[in-house]
């Protein structure tokens, strides 16, 4: 299969993954003599920190996912191509996808994260996780059905089990996800099941460490505990998830939490690809790179974002996983590139810390701020509502994200919760999806189309 990508004379730069660094990048190689070739195998760019809220109906998937081809439309040195990218070949400098072998000049992987589950192989089958557009609008779609199930159940167990929720990992996505369900249970669940008893419904927030917030400030994690244990969340501290058995999970050999919710918020590898040189991928599957974002040891591979493990004096345990970083290395690499065409030196990447938050639902949220400074509520709120609308991409998500927001925060209510259509847990999670992604393929040994591939089919909005 032929990608139809013109030839051209300049430097060919191919950026693997449109996220949050192979969209910065590719926007500031726009003015350099290069061709960008973006592969990703989404047509969308995904703001991922807003899922949890697709996830809980408080937005619709088409507020926080933009078309890339639209994103870049007017950018003359611009492709795009839809594809998953199968393995890299840097003896041949190629990148080898299901349309087809695609040459490179340069090769910047951008591939993002995968969700880890460390091995705990009964809540990898089982448990619904939070990384993309199909899981979020697979999770809504899964509660939704499941309380519409405990109307039919007689049996009080299996009712509970049905309705209670339990997320593992106390880190910000957990916390946010955890802050959105009480207010799902407070103000949109007993008007829609008045026959349920919604007291019955626990949500249980487990966590290893021993606190929330674990990345966050002493602060940040005792105000987060505070407003998480206002709305009602029973918080499991030093407790780990062992395995998930007929709707439990169990958290030592034998104590348990029913659930047929189960959310797994807890950890993610970076999402090196195959071909690269063994000793270059870490073990939590990040690539290593030097402080130019340079992968060790190839002359013209580099990584960005939350797939790059950069070592350095003051991230010894590498660059945290989030979208500032992503964003700024991006930013770095796209200088250096053009440093490189003109025969000059490559500059060090620097961190600017712009700060971390979390919001815990309406009015109560955690900011930490450089220069040791720190605050919630409402202020914290009003902050985090800023930040991510105006980091959201294009304006009419800006748009419809406030009114949205606005209609919530007025009704305290939240519009979407449509089932469209039935869905089953078991064809939840990518990583199955994936195994029969690679076994029908084996079987036919011809191209599947990629959007089969990796995530479940999204259902609607
Ligand atoms: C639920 C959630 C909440 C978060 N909240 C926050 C937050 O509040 N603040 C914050 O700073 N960070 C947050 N993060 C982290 C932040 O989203 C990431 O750090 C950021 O997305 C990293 O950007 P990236 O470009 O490296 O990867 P990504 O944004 O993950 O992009 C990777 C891209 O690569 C594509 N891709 C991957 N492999 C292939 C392949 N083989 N072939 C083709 N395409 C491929 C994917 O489709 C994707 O588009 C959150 C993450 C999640 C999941």
């Amino acid at each position: 299969m032929d990608t139809n990508l013109p030839k051209t004379s300049q430097p060919r730069i191919v950026i693997v993954g449109c996220g949050f660094a192979g969209l910065r990048l590719a926007k500031d190689l726009a003015k350099l003599p290069v061709q960008v070739v973006v592969i990703d195998r989404n047509n969308y760019h995904n703001f991922q920190p807003l899922l949890y809220q697709v996830a809980t109906g408080g937005l619709e998937a088409d507020s926080i996912a933009y078309p890339i081809r639209k994103i870049f439309a007017g950018q003359h040195n611009f492709y795009y191509r839809m594809t998953d990218v199968e393995r890299v070949e840097p003896a041949q400098n190629l990148v080898k996808t299901n349309i087809g072998d695609i040459h490179y000049d340069h090769l910047v992987l951008a591939t993002g994260s995968l969700t880890n589950f460390f091995g705990l192989d009964s809540i990898e089958q089982n448990a619904m996780q939070i990384k993309s557009v199909p899981n979020a609008l697979n999770l809504r779609s899964y509660l939704f059905q499941n309380f519409e199930k405990a109307i039919l159940t007689e049996d009080p167990t299996q009712r509970q089990a049905l309705m209670n929720v339990v997320v593992v990992g106390g880190g910000p996505t957990g916390v946010e996800i955890c802050g959105s369900l009480a207010e799902m249970r407070k103000d949109v669940l007993p008007k829609d099941y008045p026959e349920l008893d919604l007291k019955q419904m626990e949500i249980y927030l487990v966590e290893s460490g021993a606190e929330v917030l674990g990345p966050m400030s002493k602060f940040a994690q005792e105000k987060g505990k505070k407003y998480l244990e206002e709305k009602g969340i029973h918080i499991r501290l030093n407790t780990h998830a062992q395995r998930y058995e007929d709707g439990r999970l169990y958290y030592s050999e034998t104590e348990f939490i029913r659930t047929q919710n189960l959310i797994w918020a807890a950890g993610v590898n970076g999402a090196a690809l195959d071909g690269l040189p063994e000793e270059v991928v870490a073990r939590n599957k990040r690539v290593n790179v030097d402080t130019r974002n340079r992968i060790l040891g190839l002359r013209n591979v580099y990584a960005i974002g939350d797939v790059a493990n950069m070592i350095t004096e003051e991230m010894p345990r590498g660059y945290p996983m989030l979208a500032p970083v992503a964003i700024q290395q991006a930013e770095q690499l796209a200088e250096n590139l053009g440093r490189l065409l003109k025969g000059e030196e490559m500059q060090p990447f620097q961190y600017t810390n712009k700060g971390s938050m979390a919001i815990v639902g309406r009015n109560r949220a955690v900011v930490d701020l450089p220069g040791d400074l720190h605050f919630g509520g409402f202020l914290g709120w009003l902050t985090w509502l800023f930040v991510h609308l105006m980091t959201l991409v294009g304006f009419r998500n800006k748009a419809v994200t406030l009114v949205g927001w606005a209609i919530s925060y007025f009704s305290s209510d939240k519009a979407l919760r449509l089932i469209i259509r039935p869905f089953n847990r078991h064809d939840f999670n990518e990583h199955q999806l994936q195994t029969k992604a690679a076994e029908q393929k084996a079987a036919t040994a011809e191209y599947i189309p990629s959007v089969a591939a990796p995530e479940a089919p999204v259902v609607g909005g």
